[in-house]
């Protein structure tokens, strides 16, 4: 089998909630998305979706997604698709870095091995574990009355996991957190992510003044270095995300015991093939995981449902379901939410077909090798 053509396409994602705001003042209201379609010659199609938390998150914007499969495209016709270490070895060997633009490819050529083995993806990645998995709900950053009155709303949904957004002005934040605390209930789970947004002494300061608090701090700041050094001074369970980019932080994170959960987002890594290697990692070193990606439509939610459930549901710390945070629907056969949970489709490949109506012309199309 081999690839004839790459296209993809640009979806618009807008908000139920209008805005999503976190740390440092950042702020999105209509998510770029990039629908990648890796297209063969015995006729099976797949698809992956990449979409950047704008170009301010992480080293990844929307248009180098188009920018960089019009590079890398050309390298890859007539790569076989199921053969996916080696299609990676050829996307990194064309292209140095990026893992985000390579991402959408590697999801789709999941599918495509999905589709021809006529296995759900979950199942090529190890094995499905339970009947669905836990999701989280990303709060974002407002004053704390209005954080702790959607936290409220988010759980009558069935949310048991809440991801505040934080990383403002420390002693808000310090609000925020005892605000949200105060409507929870046992068996719930909160998080505190400042997504970088804390200088060193201020993480610190803010931990310890929620230290009676039953609270994960994940990311406080920039820098690795910064955030070992907070981790080695407060109590709470301690999350990394923006920091572990690849295996080798990865492996340094572990030997420091710089976390006991961490975040591994699939276009940060690269796609489903290298973030399944980091995965498969975190359960032998026993690291819990928040298993996602930056952002995303139907397809992105996919992708992660796949991988998420096939984890052993212990190391699974929680998962989340973008598709529901928005009122535009990129393709059917998407997990949905059910009571706060999600499960991975039982239909071969991800399970999901593109809303072509949505996703209307390809702003790239590669066909012919380089
Ligand atoms: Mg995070």
């Amino acid at each position: 089998m081999r690839i004839t053509r790459i296209l993809a396409y640009r979806a618009e994602l807008p908000l139920h909630e209008t805005t999503y705001k976190w740390s440092g003042g950042k702020s999105v209201s209509v998510f770029d998305s990039t629908v990648v379609r890796v297209e063969t010659d015995a006729g099976v199609t797949g698809h992956g979706e990449v979409c950047p938390l704008g170009p301010f998150y992480l080293p990844a914007y929307a248009d180098g997604v188009r920018a960089g499969i019009r590079e890398l495209g050309p390298h890859l016709i007539g790569a076989d698709p199921r053969e996916l270490a080696k299609l990676n070895r050829l996307m990194d060997a064309a292209l140095k870095g990026h893992p985000y633009v390579k991402s959408g490819i590697d999801i789709a050529c999941w599918d495509i091995l999905g589709q021809v083995a006529n296995m759900p993806v979950c199942e090529l990645l190890g094995g499905r574990y339970g009947t669905d998995v836990h999701l989280y709900r990303a709060i974002s950053q407002e004053t704390p009355d209005v954080m702790a009155a959607r936290v409220a709303e988010y759980r009558a949904m069935g949310y048991r996991r809440f991801q505040l957004k934080v990383g403002g002005d420390p002693d808000v934040d310090i609000e925020r957190i005892r605000a949200v605390a105060a409507k929870l209930e046992s068996g719930d789970r909160l998080i505190a992510d400042a997504n970088t947004g804390w200088v060193q002494h201020e993480a610190v300061r803010v931990a310890k003044a929620v230290r009676d608090i039953d609270v994960y701090i994940e990311q406080p700041c920039l820098t690795y270095e910064e955030c070992l050094a907070v981790r080695r001074q407060i109590p709470h369970p301690f999350v990394l995300d923006e920091n572990i980019d690849d295996l080798g932080v990865l492996l340094r994170a572990k030997a420091d015991l710089a976390m006991d959960v961490v975040n591994l987002k699939i276009s940060k890594l690269g796609g489903l093939t290298k973030t399944r290697q980091a995965r498969d990692l975190c359960v032998s070193m026993g690291i819990g995981m928040t298993l996602e990606d930056s952002w995303g439509g139907d397809i992105a939610t996919a992708a992660i449902a796949h991988l998420a459930h096939s984890t052993p549901t212990e190391f699974l710390f929680t998962t989340t379901d973008f598709n529901s945070y928005g009122p535009v629907s990129i393709a059917t056969g998407a997990p949905q939410r059910v009571n706060g949970r999600m499960a991975a489709s039982t239909a071969p490949g991800l399970g999901v077909q593109p809303r072509m109506e949505v996703l209307g012309d390809p702003l790239v199309t590669i066909d012919r090798a380089r």
